[in-house]
C-alpha cells in the first residue's frame, strides 16, 4: 500500500478535479457530501493509514478515502490515455489526466468514501497502530490484550494495520514463530523477534514493490508449498485455517511438527 501511495502522490495533486465520478453504486459508500463537491478542488496528495488511501483536498475540508480490498486497483491515466471501459470509480483532472479504480471479478468489495476532514479524522482515530515502525515496546501490550493465534492476529486490521495474509506468512517465517502460537505465550525475546521481523519484511516488501518486483520475486514463503526453506532447506508446508492458507517451515517455525488442519481433522474424526 505504501508503494501505491508514493506512486499516486504527485499525479493526484498536479491539477484540480474537473469531474468526480461516475462511481459504481456498490463502490461509493457515501452520498453526503456529493462527489461533485470535489470538482474545482485540488488534492494535497496521497496519504495512507493501514490499507486505506486518503486524498485530502488542499483546502483542508474534504477527504476522499479509498480501500482497495483484495481485487481493487488504482491507476492514473495520462491525458488521452485510454483506460478501462467501466471503472468502479473515476476522477478526471483539469489537465486531462484521470484516476481510475478497477476491480477484477463480479463482487464489488473495494470502497470509496467522500467525507469532511473532521469525519475522516474521527474515523481514523479508531484505527490501530501501523505495523511498519512498530517496536517491541508497543507490540508487547497489543499481543497481551487477548490470547489469539499469531497468524490471524497479524492480519487483523483492528489490532495492527498494514499486514495481509501473505506478509503474515513472511513475517512469521523470519521471526521463526509458529502461525498457531498464542499471542499471550510469547516471551520478551520472541516479541523482539516478531517486531524486528515485521519491520524487516515490510521494508523488504516495500523496496521490492517500488522496483516493480512481481509476487515470485517478493514472497519467499507465501505460495511456496514444497519448496525448500531458505534457512534450513526443509520443504515448506501449508495449512488451511479460517478461510486462509498459511505457509510455514515445519522445521524453523514449529520445531519439526506439522500443523493439523482443524476443519479437516474434525471432518475425519
Ligand atoms: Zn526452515
Amino acid at each position: 500500500m505504501e508503494a501505491w501511495r508514493r506512486g499516486l502522490n504527485d499525479p493526484v495533486s498536479a491539477s484540480p478535479v474537473a469531474k468526480a465520478g461516475p462511481a459504481h453504486i456498490a463502490t461509493l459508500k457515501t452520498f453526503d457530501p456529493p462527489l461533485a463537491a470535489l470538482e474545482g478542488r485540488r488534492f494535497r496528495g496521497a496519504e495512507r493509514r493501514g490499507k486505506r488511501l486518503l486524498f485530502p483536498t488542499d483546502d483542508g475540508e474534504l477527504v476522499l478515502t479509498v480501500h482497495l480490498m483484495t481485487a481493487g486497483r488504482l491507476k492514473t491515466l495520462r491525458p488521452g490515455e485510454t483506460g478501462p471501459k467501466t471503472p468502479a470509480f473515476s476522477l478526471a483532472f483539469a489537465d486531462g489526466s484521470k484516476l481510475v479504480l478497477t476491480e477484477a471479478g463480479k463482487k464489488k468489495r473495494a470502497g470509496v468514501w467522500l467525507t469532511t476532514a473532521a469525519a475522516a479524522d474521527e474515523e481514523l482515530a479508531h484505527l490501530c497502530p501501523e505495523a511498519l515502525g512498530l517496536d517491541a515496546a508497543s507490540l508487547g501490550p497489543i499481543l497481551r490484550r487477548e490470547a489469539r493465534r499469531l497468524h490471524p492476529f497479524l492480519r487483523d486490521q483492528r489490532a495492527i494495520a498494514g499486514i495481509g495474509r501473505a506478509w503474515a506468512n513472511e513475517i512469521l517465517h523470519t521471526a521463526k514463530l509458529s502461525p498457531y502460537a498464542l499471542t499471550t505465550d510469547l516471551d520478551d525475546e520472541e516479541v523482539e523477534r516478531l517486531a524486528a521481523a515485521i519491520n524487516e519484511e515490510l521494508t523488504r516488501g516495500l523496496a521490492l514493490r517500488e522496483q516493480g518486483a512481481d509476487n515470485d520475486h517478493t514472497y519467499r514463503v507465501h505460495n511456496r508449498l514444497g519448496q525448500p526453506c531458505r534457512i534450513c532447506a526443509t520443504p515448506l508446508a501449508q495449512i488451511d485455517f479460517e478461510e486462509h492458507t498459511i505457509f510455514y517451515c515445519p522445521q524453523c517455525q514449529t520445531g519439526g511438527r506439522v500443523l493439523k488442519d482443524r476443519r479437516l481433522s474434525r471432518l475425519l474424526r
